[in-house]
Order: C-alpha cells, then structure tokens, then sequence
C-alpha cells in the first residue's frame, strides 16, 4: 500500500518509514503540509503528523477532505487530547499517540484500510446510512433504531454511541474513540457514563450479541 507519511522529525520519520517497507507497503515521507496536498492522490493512506512546520495538522486535514475521502491516521504527541478530538471530527479515520508503536501502528494502519475497502465506504460512495446486524437496524439520517421491526426509543447520547458503533460496525471501536466522540474532549470525565450508556442500550436493545465488549479495549456492533 502507498503509504504517504507526513512527519518532519528525521527520526520518527525514518523509523516509520523503514517499519512500513518492512511490512509490504511504499511509505513516501514528506515534511510539510503543503506537499501532502499537492501528493495524497498517489497514496492509499495517510499517516499525519499534527505538528508540521509549515500547516498545522488539523488544517491540513481539513483542506484534505475538502477534496478526497483518503484514509488518514494522525500521528499525535501525548496530551494533545483537544487536537485528537478535532481531528476525529475532522474526518481523520484513527490516530496514534506518539511514541507510536509499531506493532499497533500497522494493526491499525490494516484495521483503518479494511473499513476504506468495503464497497459502501469508499470515498466516493457516501457511507451507509442504515446499518443492520441480526434485526436490529440503525438509520442513522432519521436516528431511528428498530428491533425487529420495532422501534426502540434511546436518549441522545444513547443514539450517538450506538451510531459511533454502528457506523464502523464490524469492527471494535475503543472505548476512549467512542468518548472522544461522543463527549469530546471531556472525556476523562465520563469513563463510567460510556458504561452505563452501553448498559443502559444493551438493555434496550435486547440483543447482546449485537454489542460486543471487546475486553480491555472497547465494543464492536454487528460482525
Ligand atoms: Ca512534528
């Protein structure tokens, strides 16, 4: 996969780089923002750094997907909460905090191309907006949730962690992606509220094996 790594820090930069060939896929590194808008046609993913020296990180990916629905992980230092969030909301697809892991790096680097692979999410389709997993269906423009043909009435937040679900469904979402979105950046607060959200919809819901705990990572619906 053509990888195209936006980092201006010879090291990470040369580190990610040779860990990406290792693993089958053609990293290209650039050091600016700029370039990455000039070059992000010719790659599969992005992997962007948010501190460049030119563009902040976040700009770059706003102006990016102004244009193109590429795959991007963003590449954060530690305590950069507030950015991650931003960037979430800014379409970024995952994100790693640095020092990044390498190992993790590529699971996630597979799990964000893996969700950009299925037909309905590319980026030229827009993505389904009715999920299904057993009967349970999930309209996420009407924000209507039926069991069965039944519907079920949830609370806002209720709605919005099984639509943060629902909209990846297949595959595990952490819990701390799933409080960046749907608390933001208070999210050191609210630990305990995801788990009686999820409580409270697996209850309604009826279907437990619709979601899934994965443990000591988050939740998956459907799949
Ligand atoms: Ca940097």
């Amino acid at each position: 996969m053509r990888v195209l790594l936006a980092e201006d820090d010879d090291g990470v930069a040369d580190a990610l780089s040779e860990a990406l060939y290792e693993h089958g896929h053609l990293p290209t590194r650039v050091r600016r923002g700029e370039e990455v808008l000039v070059r992000h046609r010719r790659a599969d993913l992005l992997l962007l750094d948010l501190g460049l020296p030119d563009l902040d990180g976040l700009e770059v990916l706003r102006k990016l997907r102004a244009v193109s629905g590429l795959p991007v992980v963003v590449l954060t230092a530690r305590g950069d909460e507030r950015s991650v969030v931003r960037g979430l909301r800014l379409g970024a697809d995952d994100y790693l905090v640095k020092p990044v892991r390498l190992a993790e790096l590529l699971a996630r680097i597979e799990a964000v191309t893996r969700r950009a692979a299925a037909p309905a999410a590319t980026a030229a389709a827009p993505a389904p907006r009715t999920v299904r997993a057993e009967d349970v269906e999930v309209d996420l423009d009407a924000r209507r949730v039926t069991v069965g043909g039944a519907e079920v009435r949830l609370t806002t937040k209720e709605f919005a962690v099984l639509a943060a679900l629902a909209t990846r469904a297949g595959t595990a979402v952490s819990r701390q992606q799933l409080m960046d979105e749907v608390w933001g950046d208070a999210y050191l607060a609210v630990s305990r509220s995801l788990d009686v959200h999820l409580t409270q919809l697996r209850a309604k819901i009826g279907r437990p094996e619709v979601l899934t705990t994965i443990r000591g990572f988050g939740y998956r619906f459907g799949g």
